[in-house]
């Protein structure tokens, strides 16, 4: 059986919300600091998860395409966002998630989407103005590296199923829609184009050069929120409990809380040192976060992890190489948002 769709690149999590997460568990923070990181934390969620709401419409659309999530290119320098991207040899779709649960309106006056949740209004840039911008700006990147011209087209999805769209007054309405509808919209614009531009074979190469070209956001909301990195806290956290710290007793780490025992918890500490401060690091560094007391301790597991060297002698560095599925340990189930 042919298969119909093909998954080219997948969902990224955003580093600002792996950042946040970390932060929570990691740092000392005051009341208001800590409502701050746990307000962008909660944001951030709520998009992602938004984002992954449009897997399954998106798995039943009903001829061939590849599939790009999280992408994030360049012109000249600037970059540009995409939430996911459907590739048809007739036409390109552009798809932009929004999570948010409310009453939404559309100002044209201002260009702000208004949303009306337990009585309060919040005002947000017109997602249908960012998207259409993404798709000028995928023509002109697309046209820049001579790919063939193939239409481009936007939708932006409101994926939570707390929504009440209100889009009669909004010119643009056809260009918001519910995700139970999107394969209903999908189906629309397919019926729009008949003539393919290039080939699936084609098709697969334009969207292997989009993932070669994706540069990945990177943050550092340390410093944006005005802490300091002397403010993280050391030590191995209990993936059982979340405790910190674990100690270290006979190859392996300890929980004096809830006496879990782990040989491999110091993982998720370089990872955490990875979000928060640098994709490099030394063995002193490393006995640091892990709290050993034995520098051939630490000498040892940071090599068992057969990582990249990096200069050598005293300077001595490890590059940390992590994929996104390597952090599946920040989201814990308690986690979950409409
Ligand atoms: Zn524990």
């Amino acid at each position: 059986m042919e298969v119909l769709n093909i998954l080219i690149k997948d969902h990224e999590k955003p580093h600002r919300l792996l950042q946040s997460l970390v932060m929570l568990q990691r740092m000392e923070l005051n009341e208001r600091e800590f409502d701050e990181v746990n307000r962008i934390m909660r944001t951030e969620m709520s998009g992602y998860k938004g984002e992954l709401k449009l897997d399954y419409p998106l798995s039943r659309v009903h001829f061939p395409n590849h599939i790009l999530h999280s992408i994030r290119l360049r012109n000249h320098g600037s970059p540009f966002q995409m939430d996911s991207l459907l590739l048809t040899p007739r036409f390109l779709l552009i798809i932009e998630a929004k999570n948010t649960p409310g009453k939404i309106y559309f100002s044209t006056q201002n260009d702000k989407m208004e949303r009306e949740l337990d009585g309060e209004i919040s005002k947000y840039d017109n997602p249908v103005t960012q998207v259409e911008e993404q798709k000028y700006q995928l023509e002109h990147w697309c046209s820049n590296r001579n790919l063939p011209p193939i239409p481009i087209e936007h939708l932006v999805v409101f994926t939570n199923k707390n929504v009440d769209l209100q889009l009669n007054d909004f010119p643009s309405r056809d260009r918001g829609v519910e995700l139970f509808s999107l394969n209903k919209k999908i189906r629309e614009l397919s019926s729009q184009y008949s003539h393919s531009l290039t080939s699936m074979h084609g098709l697969k190469s334009i969207g292997h050069q989009i993932a070669h070209s994706h540069s990945p956001k990177k943050v550092d909301l340390i410093k944006e929120l005005g802490l300091s990195k002397n403010e993280i806290k050391k030590g191995v956290i209990c993936p059982s409990c979340n405790y910190l710290h674990m100690y270290y007793q006979k190859r392996k780490w300890s929980c004096p809380r809830c006496s879990y025992r782990s040989a491999s918890a110091y993982i998720e500490t370089l990872k955490d040192y990875y979000i928060l401060e640098s994709d490099k690091i030394n063995t002193s560094t490393f006995q640091k976060i892990t709290k050993l007391t034995a520098r051939h301790h630490a000498y040892y597991y940071l090599n068992k992890l057969n990582l990249s060297v990096i200069g050598g002698g005293r300077s001595q560095k490890y590059k940390l190489e992590f994929k996104g599925e390597d952090f599946n340990y920040l989201i814990a189930p308690s986690h979950s948002l409409p």
